[in-house]
């Protein structure tokens, strides 16, 4: 893994290998963290690296940090500047991957959220796919279900509720699937292990609304503008039933780290005809272009470093 030489840690940028937390850290102990997961992409021709809509990251990250009683001494705007700082202290010059992280700093035993002190760190890594089948991807229905609102917030990014997409993911990846569909606890379709759903039924484009136990992905909200503005599509944000994916025309998965994952395949079952649909060649190609900065209409979601 190509890993930054550099990490914000502590309130300063250090070289990543002296940015180390000790095992009786409480966020190592109870999984007390909240992070984000961003991009910055190369832009050959600009000869520049551009994040994607960094602010909408750190507004989550720290809507996160708001859920988990925490507290650091940064606003979206100067989590943007530290974001520039570890990107300008390396020299990238290719897609990568940021990883923003508050936690829970205290040492100790003490299960709790309140009385602790919280910091902020940061690391860069080299990243490009994450799911290997990204245009013809396999999902099965996960066993397991999506953590409910009134256990943890799956609004949030906590680290420790990502023992159930671990669980979703590797579980899936053993009985030979690419990724999993998992139902909340009413059955309805909430997301992938780390990526939201969307399916194409009747013409419409259709995913689940923010209050069915989803991550409020901003990929998810970058898709819904572009289906809406470029293809003129209809989008609808309602529950899926768990068996509408298997007459959905096409489906499609949507993160950070995913991008955009053509699924042609459910269960053994063709989505749609079994190959990648026409909605979601394009919005692929779209996001591409869009992200790297290479579509003028939404520069304003690409900041330069
Ligand atoms: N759901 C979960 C559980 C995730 O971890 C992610 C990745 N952050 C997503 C959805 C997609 O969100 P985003 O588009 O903001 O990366």
């Amino acid at each position: 893994m190509d890993l930054s030489k550099h990490a914000f840690f502590e309130g300063k940028i250090v070289p990543l290998s002296e940015a180390k937390i000790t095992i009786a850290t409480h966020a190592f102990l109870y999984g007390t963290s909240v992070f984000s997961g961003m991009r910055a992409y190369w832009n050959e021709e600009k000869k520049r690296l551009f994040v994607f809509r960094p602010y909408d990251h750190y507004r989550r990250l720290l809507n996160s940090a708001r859920m988990m009683s925490m507290d650091i001494p940064y606003d979206e705007e100067s989590l943007i500047q530290l974001s520039l700082d570890v990107l300008r202290a390396d020299d990238w010059k290719q897609d990568v991957y940021l990883r923003p992280t508050i936690y829970k700093a205290d040492m100790g035993i003490g299960v709790r959220l309140h009385d602790l002190k919280d910091e902020f760190c940061m690391f860069v890594m080299a990243f490009e796919k994450y799911v290997k089948n990204d245009a013809d991807a396999h999902l099965t229905v996960s066993s397991w279900r999506r953590i409910d609102d009134n256990s943890i917030p799956a609004r949030a990014k906590i680290a420790g509720a990502y023992a159930n997409s671990a669980l979703i993911k590797t579980d899936a990846n053993r009985a030979g699937f690419d990724e999993a569909i998992v139902l909340d606890q009413n059955g309805h379709v909430s997301e992938g292990s780390a990526m939201n759903i969307f399916m194409m039924r009747d013409g419409a484009l259709i995913t689940p609304p923010i209050t069915d136990n989803i991550l409020e992905g901003i990929t998810r909200r970058s898709i819904i503008e572009l289906a809406h503005n470029e293809l003129g599509l209809e989008v609808v944000e309602r529950s899926i039933d768990r068996t509408e994916v298997f007459i959905a025309e096409e489906m499609f998965m949507t993160g950070t780290a995913a991008q955009v994952v053509a699924v042609t395949k459910i269960d053994h079952r063709p989505v749609g005809t079994g190959l990648m649909g026409p909605v979601t060649t394009k919005l692929r190609k779209l996001f591409d272009d869009v992200v790297h900065a290479k579509h003028s209409k939404y520069q304003q979601w690409n900041l330069e470093v």
